[in-house]
């Protein structure tokens, strides 16, 4: 595995946290797409990484190890996955059980939010969609509002309820960039920067949390990916050089009505980036 044309899906969601399908499914899904090397990412939780393993192997395609942790840094929401760590590392399952503890009491004051403005019964709504009822997330709660036609989609319920400054978003503090990044090595695995350009950083914080990261031990950034346009293809391929830092792929695939980009259907690395996977190689199941 040396070469960036490789048909490799580093980033997904499966029921165990927001997407709607289960592991097997996505292994499916993924292997009918041309898939060659797979991981799965939920967030905050590595719970689906054994079945995830399986089915990839099933499925005759190679895996890595996956998870998306939630990250405060510069009082914004950060993700940070993780690839190719020990899945029963002790130290990172007890960090992702605290990183996902408190998520039922901010859904329930988002529930508490969204009342005020006549939408009842949003917390019940919501956790009726959580295959995992510990990782109630913003996105159940989309999927409420989409599903009783208060929106026609869930970017519209991001838009107007669920994102700073409107009814059902209430501020939560993940954990430490430190922590995540440190949890991730020290279960041999590699840290790598998800989706940069979602934050909406200036130049000075996103240069923060490169080289923040990077002190930490952090090692890869996500360049192509569904949350990415082209421009920031390129954008994010400048950063990896510029930072030294390996390149990761993924769709970040939810739901196969949610999401805009299918499973093994972006673009290649731009070839003068050198894919995690290289460095991986190693920890490639
Ligand atoms: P949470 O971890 O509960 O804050 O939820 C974050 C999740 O919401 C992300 O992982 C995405 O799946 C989803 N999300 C965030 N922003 C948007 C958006 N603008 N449109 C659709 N989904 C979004
Ligand atoms: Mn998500
Ligand atoms: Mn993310
Ligand atoms: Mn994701």
């Amino acid at each position: 595995m040396t070469s960036s044309i490789l048909n490799a899906d580093l980033h997904c969601h499966s029921v165990v946290s927001d997407g709607t399908l289960t592991p097997e499914q996505l292994a499916a899904r993924a292997k009918a797409n041309g898939v060659e090397l797979w991981a799965l990412t939920d967030h905050d939780e590595v719970g689906g990484q054994d079945r995830a393993l399986a089915a990839a192997h099933a499925n005759g395609m190679k895996y890595l190890t996956g998870t998306e942790i939630s990250v405060t840094f510069a009082n914004k929401t950060v993700h940070i996955v993780g690839l190719g760590f020990d899945a029963h590392d002790e130290q990172l399952q007890t960090g992702l059980h605290r990183t996902r503890g408190g998520r039922s009491e901010r859904a329930q004051e988002m529930s508490d939010g969204l009342a005020k403005v006549g939408i009842h019964g949003a917390f019940d709504g919501a956790l009726k969609y959580a295959g995992n009822h510990k990782l109630i997330s913003r996105t159940h709660f989309a999927r409420f509002l989409v599903e009783t036609g208060v929106c026609q989609d869930t970017n519209e319920v991001f838009r107007r309820f669920l994102t700073e400054g409107n009814p059902g978003f209430v501020p939560h503090r993940w954990a430490s960039l430190k922590d995540a990044v440190q949890w991730i090595v020290q279960a041999k695995g590699m840290a790598v920067i998800a989706h940069p350009a979602r934050y909406g950083f200036t130049p000075n914080e996103e240069f923060a949390l490169f080289t923040e990261f990077k002190n930490h031990g952090g090692q890869g950034v996500e360049v192509v990916t569904g949350s990415h346009t082209p421009a920031e293809y390129v954008t994010y391929a400048d950063m990896a050089k510029e930072f030294d830092l390996f390149a990761s792929r993924g769709s970040d695939f939810h739901s196969p009505l949610e999401s805009r980009i299918d499973l093994g259907t972006l673009p290649w690395l731009p070839g003068q980036l050198t894919p995690v996977w290289e460095a991986l190689a190693d920890r490639v199941q």
